[in-house]
């Protein structure tokens, strides 16, 4: 295969196997299955040593040979090696041995984990000469397509549904991205953007950029392997929204193996969602291989998709690995936020009170065993879905500046502190 290609070699349909060139597209022509990029592995497991990554900087980029660029990433280049935080006092609440954070909610630029595809979609679309690029986002990926377009110099445009919340709107607005809002859910922009990506010659991230974006995931997986000291972990938690990353964390652990870079071990992939906007996880628990499409109602607005593209791709990941799905209600996230926050001073946005409450489900009901090892990817920032938690996390208590008054607060909460 020719060296301007990196270590891509084609896309291919995960249908059928037809070969498509590295071109801007993702669905095949015959039988409409999404493209994936196939890899040249043989020439990639000669280059990629753990010694290799090692030297390299601390981003997710030191194990650039298996993402989907053809030379140098030229978008993003600081994303990604996030911190694997262990979590030893909420395992002790949730009831496990052993329990890892991977906390994306600190991503460089814009703290979630769509940095790490955004990264891969705009240093692709650049090498592809593109200028304009635009996404269909539940809002943390308009927020990262804003931010790193602005850093590229290139033209964005991001549709969202039009009620996001505050936080995630003014953070796509403020790269002065162009930010078009849907009076609609997702799936609604999703259509339309599909529409118009089929008619204008931009990059769009989710859209004809897809193959290459959701590679952007594995860098996740890759990162926990080699966080716990180049092992998989026996259990991992992730949110769901298209199911993307959840069967690209899984990918993930299968190239590290089949690259020659760890041991083969088994491992369970567990996915999760809001019952509010539960296709993937009801499919699952019905023993179903196909979700039924949903209108989603739900404070985890960005796991809001009804109808998820890889949906079908993550029952069956789920399938084979012996994985679970759950899926927990509006108090349930909250108190998954809160507990994550006083156990490990992490806060997470609402997709990580999913991910925790869901974690803590499947602990309890032995479908994860409380003597294993498990790791739950956190992978957006409390900071951005503030309305969420409003009205529940108590609520600050207001004195005069006077030494007098704050004697009476304490008096009333600890008599003994104040008498000494
Ligand atoms: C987009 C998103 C997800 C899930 O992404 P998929 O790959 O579409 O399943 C999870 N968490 C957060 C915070 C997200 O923004
Ligand atoms: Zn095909």
């Amino acid at each position: 295969m020719s060296q301007s290609h990196g270590y891509m070699k084609a896309l291919k349909c995960r249908e059928c196997g037809r070969e498509y060139p590295l071109a801007a597209t993702h669905v095949c022509e015959f039988d409409f299955g999404p493209l994936e990029v196939a890899y040249d592995y043989d020439r990639i497991k000669k280059s990629l040593t753990r010694a290799v990554i090692c030297s390299r900087p601390q981003t997710m980029w030191r194990y650039r040979e298996l993402l989907p660029v053809a030379g140098e990433p030229t978008v993003g280049r600081q994303v990604g090696y996030t911190p694997l935080v262990k979590a030893d006092r909420l395992a002790q609440r949730l009831g496990i041995r052993e329990l890892w954070i991977k906390n994306d909610a600190v991503n460089y630029p814009t703290l979630s984990f769509k940095d790490r595809v955004v990264s891969v979609a705009l240093s692709r679309s650049v090498e592809l000469g593109f200028k304009t690029v635009a996404c269909a986002s539940t809002g943390n990926l308009a927020n990262s397509v804003a931010a790193n377009a602005a850093a590229a110099g290139l033209d964005a445009y991001v549709f969202i549904p039009s009620d996001l919340e505050l936080g995630k709107v003014v953070n796509s607005l403020v790269y002065g991205a162009n930010v078009i809002g849907i009076k609609g859910h997702y799936d609604e922009v999703n259509r339309l953007c599909a529409e118009i990506a089929g008619k204008y010659g931009w990059a769009f991230v989710n859209v004809n950029m897809r193959p290459y974006y959701a590679e952007g995931s594995k860098s996740m997986g890759y990162e926990i392997i080699e966080q716990l000291g180049w092992r998989v972990p026996e259990h991992t938690v992730v949110p769901m929204a298209s199911g993307s990353l959840l069967t690209k964390v899984h990918k993930a652990y299968q190239e590290f193996i089949k690259v020659g870079l760890i041991e083969d071990t088994k491992w369970k992939m567990h996915g999760a969602q809001a019952t509010g906007c539960s296709p993937i996880s009801s499919a699952q628990k019905a023993g179903l291989d196909f979700f039924k499409p949903v209108k989603p109602n739900t404070i985890a607005k960005s796991l809001a998709i009804g109808t998820p593209a890889d949906g079908f791709y993550s029952l069956k990941v789920m399938k084979e690995t012996g994985g679970h799905a759950d899926d927990v209600t509006d108090d349930e996230i909250r108190e998954g936020i809160r507990l994550l926050a006083e156990c490990e001073g992490i806060f997470a946005e609402t997709a990580g009170g999913v991910t925790v409450g869901v974690a803590k489900k499947l602990i309890a009901a032995g479908k994860i065993a409380a003597d294993s090892s498990a790791v739950l990817c956190i992978t957006g920032n409390g900071l951005k879905t503030i309305e969420a938690m409003t009205g529940h996390v108590g609520a600050t208590r207001e004195i005069r500046p006077s030494l007098r008054e704050f004697e009476a607060l304490l008096a009333h909460d600890q008599p003994a502190m104040v008498a000494a």
